[in-house]
């Protein structure tokens, strides 16, 4: 009898344990899709208008464009 006791105790113990871990990454989840949502700076060429992240433009004199043929077309 006594061992029935133990192995509900075991079991109450390992459904406890496992309804903790659910909550648990559950909860990350929530957190995690903000950084990749983050917005990436946006910036705007300044011969077309086109917008394109800060990463990928190129630096001019008087701007950023979003290729080098419209940085030598804007500033001969
Ligand atoms: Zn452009």
């Amino acid at each position: 009898m006594k061992f029935l006791l133990f192995l509900a105790i075991v079991l109450l113990l390992v459904w406890l344990w496992r309804s903790g871990r659910r909550e648990t990454p559950s909860n990350d989840e929530e957190n995690r899709p903000a950084p990749p949502t983050d917005p990436q700076e946006m910036v705007r060429c300044a011969h077309c208008g086109v917008h394109l992240p800060r990463s990928d433009a190129m630096v001019g004199r008087i701007g950023l464009y979003c290729s080098s043929e419209h940085r030598q077309l804007a500033e001969p």
